[in-house]
């Protein structure tokens, strides 16, 4: 027996009606962004290795453990893109795009790919959808990226969202605290690669997620104990906009995150039916990235949400919409033969055309499976057409619910069924 192939491992397919969800999911967190002046931006989904070592760090687990690297038949060194803001900027750089009036706030949404242990979760290729904000210092992009986000949560009908913020600080008081911190870890019993981890960049430790070391990491200094006045102004300034639009969160002075080129504000937005992997996003300010990328000083901010969690967590919450497993249309159409089935091309396309969602039966189905289908799709008007109305040149439009039929002439199909539409009840059985 031929065995089926299988989606690799750590992927999976997106079946309908599931794909629908995702597909809101996108919409609706692309609404968010746009409607507060985000324009959308794609970039390859691989680069050159070199960005996303320069861009997210040598210490991630990103980068040193989780790329999908390759060399190609040309002999360059690609990456599939294992995040999306790196490619952002870079975009931005290369085509000037911080010339031009700043801030540029820019949005994605697209696959991306990590070669992870694969779990509930945690998926080698996932989506996100992104948005940046770049070239400019002012707390309200912090806190308005995070209004939006929460706010779009919101709209998906996510109550069990939670924000967690913290500040990262800058190279103006990072040293001082980064200094603290290696005299602290100093003193704990960690395993070679920790240490070694430690050594190029200690605050990487903190978003040790093994048990054995998290308990050893209650004490440690807090980055938000060393900030400076300018950072701890801008800090507030966040957390005062965000009162103000009446968004609760959760102080979290040891969240790290997991790319190196965050500074200052940083937040992750997490969900407790998720299990471990409980970050539906995050985000925070990469004031250096471009500078890393050899670009001019470009302060800026943005964040990622993961749309394959956000859709976990609407299971979790239970607020996926109910769809059926084929597209709902509003007409229908039954032909029972050749020259009818043509015919019944020929109504459909134009209902189309005019703007109502149609559907028809295929490969000569017989009127019982034909109908059948027609009531699956939660059709309110089908379209019968057999031999004999074809002689007499008309098809009959069935109302769905109440089983009522009317013969229309072939020339007025579609406006009869227009008019039908307007009368005909909703399908009470969906
Ligand atoms: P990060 O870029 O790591 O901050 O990721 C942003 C968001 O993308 C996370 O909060 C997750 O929702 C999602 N995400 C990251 N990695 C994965 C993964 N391996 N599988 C599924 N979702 C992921």
């Amino acid at each position: 027996m031929t065995e089926f192939l299988k989606a690799p491992k750590g992927t999976f397919d997106v079946l309908p009606p599931d794909g629908q969800e995702l597909l809101r999911v996108r919409s609706v967190l692309g609404e968010h962004i746009q409607a507060a002046g985000y324009s959308y931006i794609e970039t390859p989904t691989f680069e050159d290795t070199s960005l996303f070592v320069r861009g997210v760090g040598q210490s991630t687990d990103v980068v040193s453990k989780e790329m999908y690297s390759f060399t190609t038949k040309g002999d360059d060194d690609l990456t599939l893109r294992p995040e999306g803001t790196a490619s952002v900027m870079r975009a931005v750089l290369e085509h000037g795009i911080h010339k031009g009036a700043l801030p540029a706030k820019l949005w994605y949404s697209g696959s991306f790919y990590r070669y992870e242990r694969p779990q509930a979760g945690r998926f080698r290729h996932f989506s996100q959808v992104g948005a940046e904000a770049i070239g400019s210092n002012d707390p309200v992009l912090d806190a308005e990226l995070i209004v939006v986000a929460m706010d779009s949560f919101k709209a998906l009908g996510l109550k069990r969202v939670n924000l967690l913020l913290n500040s990262l600080g800058d190279s103006s008081d990072r040293p001082a605290y980064r200094q603290a911190l290696v005299k602290f870890l100093s003193g704990l019993d960690l395993d070679e690669a920790t240490r070694e981890r430690a050594a190029i960049n200690p605050l990487r430790v903190l978003d040790d997620k093994r048990e054995v070391v998290r308990a050893q990491l209650l004490d440690a200094p807090v980055m938000t104990d060393f900030l400076s006045d300018h950072n701890r102004a801008h800090f507030d300034k966040v957390q005062a906009l965000l009162t103000s639009a009446g968004i609760e969160w959760t102080k979290a002075p040891h969240l790290v995150r997991g790319l190196d080129y965050y500074t200052r504000t940083a937040f992750e937005f997490v969900h407790d039916g998720l299990g471990a992997q409980s970050a539906v996003g995050g985000g925070g300010r990469y004031d250096g990235l471009s500078g890393s990328l050899g670009g001019p000083d470009l302060p800026s901010v943005g964040w990622a949400i993961g749309v394959d969690r956000t859709l976990l967590a609407m299971r979790a919450e239970e607020v996926l919409a109910q769809q059926s497993a084929v597209p709902v249309v509003d007409v229908f159409a039954v032909p029972i033969g050749q020259a009818a089935s043509d015919l019944a091309f020929d109504i459909v396309t134009a209902l189309r055309r005019a703007g109502i969602s149609a559907d028809l039966a295929v490969d000569g189905r017989g009127l019982k499976g034909a109908m059948k289908s027609a009531d699956r799709t939660g059709a309110k008007i089908a379209i019968v057409m057999g031999e004999r109305d074809l002689e007499q040149g008309v098809v009959q439009l069935k109302t769905m619910e109440t089983g009522e039929q009317v013969s229309v002439p072939i020339a007025d199909a579609v406006s009869g069924v227009i008019s039908a539409l307007k009368s005909a009840p909703g399908r009470k059985s969906l």
